[in-house]
């Protein structure tokens, strides 16, 4: 038996599409301003991505960048001011930020509302209540995935591995509301394997190649891999490669691939999160 692929692209272009829907209802496009500090390549290479994306959306976008020696003080001013202005739907804070800047102090200083990556205190608040509003793109995504190729997780077994905040601790919320019986499972967690057989679902955000092998699969589960590890070739391009073993598709019911799955619903996601925040103010507004 081989697994169901469960492939990003075609997951992410159906949201996009209704994004895009839903970007044209409103009175003007959705403006998304994304900050970014310093010349990190790895973050440079994001934000433009982000950039063109909501620009293909239908979306409007600009990209600031301040240098990587701005002060918090001046960065949480620029902040004020995005909150403050009403032609600025969504904010987002390119992570990582240069390690003067205290990144809790920035996040809890977004305006809630306009907090796109949905790492606002009162935004976690908002999922773990039971109504999320602005919740964490990669895990909305993951669960928009799961929806799009008709996978539901009510009354089933969810273990998630890793407990970040950007991944697996709102994806906790979010299966948790969407009536699964949710286990995570972390780095001290003991034999590993014993807890993620258990799964029905198995979510893997770890940030290790490969960590999963067949033999911590049970026979029939539905595995999503969050994980993209860099291998670094000499002379070649690097390959990615995910937290779970190609091989568990000989056990596993359905699976994502790395490259090419969990990674373009996050973008995607993004994007229904900035119209989905300029939904909400315009309520706020009526
Ligand atoms: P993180 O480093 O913040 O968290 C990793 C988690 O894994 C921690 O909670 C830790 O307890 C757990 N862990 C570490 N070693 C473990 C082990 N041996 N057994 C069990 N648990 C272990 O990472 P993150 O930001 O959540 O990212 C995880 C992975 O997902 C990375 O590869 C990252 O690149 C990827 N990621 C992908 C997307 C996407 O869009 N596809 C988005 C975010 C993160």
């Amino acid at each position: 038996m081989s697994a169901r692929v469960l492939a990003g692209p075609p997951a992410a272009e159906a949201l996009l599409a209704q994004t895009a829907a839903r970007a044209a209802k409103l009175a003007k496009p959705p403006h998304l301003t994304i900050l970014r500090l310093g010349e990190d390549p790895a973050s440079v290479s994001y934000v433009a991505g982000k950039d063109k994306k909501a620009k293909e959306t239908g979306l409007s976008s600009s990209v600031e960048v301040m240098p990587d020696t701005t002060t918090q003080e001046a960065l949480l001013s620029r902040i004020a001011e995005l909150n403050a202005d009403a032609n600025v739907n969504g904010i987002l804070v390119q992570l990582p930020l240069p390690s003067h800047i205290d990144e809790e102090k920035v996040l809890s200083a977004l305006d809630p509302d306009k907090d796109v990556d949905g790492f606002h205190p009162v935004n976690v608040g908002r999922l773990w209540a039971g109504h999320p509003h602005l919740a964490p793109c990669t895990p909305v995504g993951v669960m928009s995935l799961l929806s799009h190729y008709g996978y539901s997780v009510a009354g089933k077994r969810a273990v998630i591995v890793g407990r970040s905040r950007i991944v697996g601790r709102p994806l906790a919320g979010l299966l948790l509301n969407a009536s699964a019986t949710v286990t995570v499972a972390h780095s001290r967690t003991p034999n590993l394997g014993a807890v993620t057989r258990e799964a029905d679902f198995l979510f893997v955000a770890v940030g290790k190649a490969h960590l999963i092998t067949p033999d911590m699969v049970g026979a029939g589960a539905v595995v999503i891999d969050v994980g993209i590890n860099r291998l670094e070739r000499e002379g070649k391009k690097a390959r990615l490669l995910g937290d779970v073993h190609p091989d568990v598709a000989e056990v596993a019911r359905a699976l994502t691939p790395v490259p090419g799955g969990v990674g373009p619903m996050t973008i995607a996601q993004l994007m229904a999160n900035t119209v989905s925040a300029a939904e909400g103010q315009a309520q706020l507004r009526e």
